[in-house]
């Protein structure tokens, strides 16, 4: 199984703005480059869809950008990737047409898969988008105390400032 790069992606979105304070926008531009340089018209195209599902809000103007439409403790997980794929089948007699595998009116498999994806989607409802994201690591321990060596002793003393 696997999940759409839309789905990702979006994910990705969601991760990032929810790391946010409340109320801060931030651009598709830099959500684009903090997220490692991911493509911009795809992140425009993965916002419109996560604005139309109303787990994000736009702003335009100077100042404007994309928030979260909800603090991340509401937004279910299982939910929210049911919603991201929605209308995509596991294998072909999933799609709403039934497909045209010939193994349909013996096939036991379908049911086991389709409880499988809903298993997957219960395991991932018991977490929110609040839960996603780790602590910052804590800062480095500052280095031991030491003496002044040579090199301090012979550092060039600043000019005080004005
Ligand atoms: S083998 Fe079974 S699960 Fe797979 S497409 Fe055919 S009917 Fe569906």
């Amino acid at each position: 199984m696997r999940l759409l790069a839309s789905t990702d992606f979006a994910l990705r979105v969601l991760i990032r703005l929810a790391a946010e304070s409340e109320g801060q926008h931030l651009s598709v531009e830099a959500l684009a480059r903090e997220l490692g340089g991911l493509s911009r018209n795809h992140l425009h195209k993965v916002v419109q869809e996560l604005a139309a599902l109303g787990m994000v809000r736009t702003v335009r103007g100077a100042r404007g950008g994309v928030a979260l439409a909800k603090p991340p403790g509401e937004i279910r997980l299982g939910e929210l990737v049911q919603r991201l794929e929605a209308g995509q089948s596991l294998v072909e007699c999933f799609r709403a047409d039934g497909g045209a595998c010939v193994l349909t009116p013996r096939c036991r498999l379908k049911g086991m898969l389709g409880g499988a994806w809903a298993a997957f989607l219960r395991e991932l409802d018991r977490s929110t988008l609040a839960e996603c994201l780790a602590a910052a690591p804590p800062a480095p321990s500052l280095s031991p105390v030491r003496s002044p060596g040579p090199t301090a002793t012979r550092a060039k003393k600043l000019p005080a400032g004005p």
